[in-house]
């Protein structure tokens, strides 16, 4: 018998497929959970790999370094000080400082990611009046799942609002947000694509027995975005999707992780077969395209649309849905969302079910759901386990801590120095600041370090040992050989990626290092030379 919480959560989720079916059969048009912008979850099941499949389905393999052995990523995160949970939040970790640098990472490298790929960032409210989600759907099939607010009442700015009075729900997901952003001025087919990204905290009202770390919680970021196209330009948004995914997880070293292609269901859709049948066509051609394994989970797709997801191994050997792919035609139904027609579009006079009711110059975009990290909480649990405390340099809440030889005051002023320009905080020959200078402002490029310094009496080999457990990746130690060379003693204690590391230090000190000096385990370095080696390694994702 599986134990209660387990059975709960069945039940649970066997409620909510009741309620959608029921409610399919009866109205033939419902909203749901969309699956895309959910909080990927651990899969329970075996993926089935259907015979329609291609013959080879094994996992695509994206890293040369095999999952390491399975450790949990609440005791791992203890290490770095990442987060705490608290009975006053639950389901909502409060995050420290070193854990929000690596979800800050997290999102920095993304949002760098998003112009070659054409994405637009916005900022969508955390809170919507009632009648929204009634539009969307979600307060007839989601409700139980989100939290509901009370307001004041702002009533009457709505038609459909009047006598609210005050009621908002939390926000389970971006779409709905995103649609009313799409409709606020008319579009030409010009326009489009149009890729909203957005990584506004969500919260679901999950059950408390389900909560866990970071990886069921209640209050959650994605990494989220909706692409809204035409029907002609759903392949190459596909492919530039997987391929703006592959990028993704080849930098992380994440893998082996597998392509799966859920088609239309047997009973409840909506669109014609014929629609459906073009747009898994298209899916199908974007992942031959891609070159990656790839399956097919046969009448697993949502009613409004068929999806791929991405279903990563994490070191445990367990799999979890991360990125997903979701075309949705029911949406920009439901949200009345339309553009101008292109002159082929009014040519072959091609209008589909989905633009049925539309003056014959107008069509409906299809919107698609997009993320590649998913939940970026569930990413970072993934990633803490991924890496086991050796995060590379460029992730790492502790990229290097600088101990002191001996209290003399000159050591200690050296260490500040050295701490302030490898940090980022300081140019290294920034002129000493007066009074009547005041603070000067640094530039947005700045690549800013969390240098760590430990300056207490105790004797080297104490500082050294503990540097070591908190897994910093380099150490670096001052005395008055240094304070006298203006340089620093510097040694690379934990790095993924050691041999493209040394290769970087050499390159950055213009010379190879011999195997004395390897011998020695650590290097003198120049405090320019020092903040050049970090930069290039930070730019280089090591
Ligand atoms: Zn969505």
């Amino acid at each position: 018998m599986p134990p209660l919480r387990q059975l709960s959560v069945a039940l649970h989720a066997a409620r909510r497929t009741q309620l959608l079916f029921s409610t399919a059969r009866q109205h033939g048009r419902v909203s749901a959970r969309h699956c895309s912008c959910s909080a990927p979850q651990q899969l329970q099941h075996t993926v089935i790999v259907s015979s329609e499949g291609p013959a080879n389905v094994q996992l695509k393999s994206t890293t040369a370094d095999p999952p390491t052995p399975p450790t949990d990523h609440r005791t791992l995160a203890q290490t770095h000080n990442l987060f705490i949970t608290s009975p006053y939040s639950p389901g909502s970790p409060l995050i420290l400082p070193n854990g929000a640098y690596v979800f800050q990472k997290l999102q920095s490298f993304l949002r760098a990611q998003y112009p070659q790929f054409g994405f637009q960032e916005v900022i969508t409210p955390i809170i919507y009046k009632k009648s929204l989600w009634e539009k969307s759907g979600h307060w007839e099939n989601y409700a139980e799942d989100m939290f509901s607010v009370q307001g004041r009442g702002t009533t009457a700015q709505l038609p459909e609002a009047e006598g609210e009075d005050g009621e908002f729900g939390l926000k389970p997901m971006n779409c709905p947000g995103h649609c009313l952003l799409f409709r606020d001025e008319i579009k030409s087919y010009r326009d489009l694509p149009i890729r909203y990204a957005d990584f506004s905290a969500l919260h679901r009202n999950e059950i408390s027995g389900a909560l866990t770390g970071l990886t069921r919680v209640r209050r959650f970021h994605q990494d989220d975005a909706h692409i809204f196209c035409r029907p002609d330009q759903i392949l190459a948004e596909i492919e530039q999707t997987l391929k703006f995914v592959g990028m993704v997880y080849n930098t992380f070293g994440l893998g082996p992780y597998k392509l799966l292609l859920s088609t239309r269901p047997k009973d409840s859709f909506i669109g014609t077969i014929e629609e459906w049948d073009r747009a898994e066509e298209q899916l199908t051609t974007a992942l031959n395209n891609i070159g990656s394994d790839w399956a097919i989970n046969e009448g697993d797709g949502a009613f409004y649309g068929p999806k791929i997801d991405i279903i990563l191994k994490d070191s445990n050997g367990k799999e979890h849905q991360t990125a997903t792919i979701q075309l949705d035609f029911q949406l920009p139904q439901r949200f009345d969302l339309q553009y101008q027609a292109s002159p082929e579009e009014l040519e072959s006079g091609s209008q589909t079910s989905m633009d049925a009711g539309l003056d014959p110059s107008l069509r409906r975009p299809v919107i698609v759901h997009r993320a590649i990290y998913g939940s970026i909480e569930r990413f970072m649990a993934l990633l803490i386990e991924h890496y086991a405390g050796k995060y590379p340099f460029w992730l790492s809440p502790r990229p290097a801590i600088i101990l002191s030889l001996n209290s003399d005051p000159k050591v200690l002023d050296h260490v500040s120095h050295i701490q302030s320009v490898l940090s980022g905080s300081k140019a290294q020959d920034a002129p000493v600041a007066t009074s009547s200078s005041g603070p000067k402002p640094l530039p947005l490029s700045t690549i800013h370090l969390p240098i760590d310094i430990d300056t207490s009496d105790r004797s080297l080999g104490k500082k050294i040992a503990e540097a070591r457990v908190k897994k910093y990746n380099h150490i670096i130690v001052v005395g008055g050989r240094e304070v006298e060379s203006g340089g620093m003693n510097l040694q690379i204690v934990n790095q993924p990626n050691e041999e493209a590391t040394v290769e970087v230090l050499e390159k950055a000190i213009g010379k190879q290092l011999s195997e004395k000096d390897m011998s020695k385990d650590a290097v003198n370095v120049g405090l320019g030379v020092a903040r050049k080696y970090f930069e290039t390694l930070a730019n280089s994702f090591l």
